[in-house]
């Protein structure tokens, strides 16, 4: 386990064990059968990305 990964990003606002919602940027619109939602992009907590900034307490 790295300690750079969404679980420990400011950004990330945990959702469960596994998931949480990157909110680095405003949420997007997403368009499928039963129409648009708007929705931020979801992560796996174990993933990170460049743009990762740590929690501070
Ligand atoms: S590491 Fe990147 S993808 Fe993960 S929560 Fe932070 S900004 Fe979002």
């Amino acid at each position: 386990m790295s300690d750079t990964e969404c679980r420990y990003c400011r950004h990330c606002n945990v959702q469960d064990t596994e998931i949480g919602q990157c909110r680095r940027y405003p949420p997007e619109n997403f368009e499928d059968d039963e129409g648009v939602s708007i929705e931020w992009p979801l992560v796996k907590l174990e993933m990170w990305c460049g743009e990762f900034s740590r929690k501070v307490n």
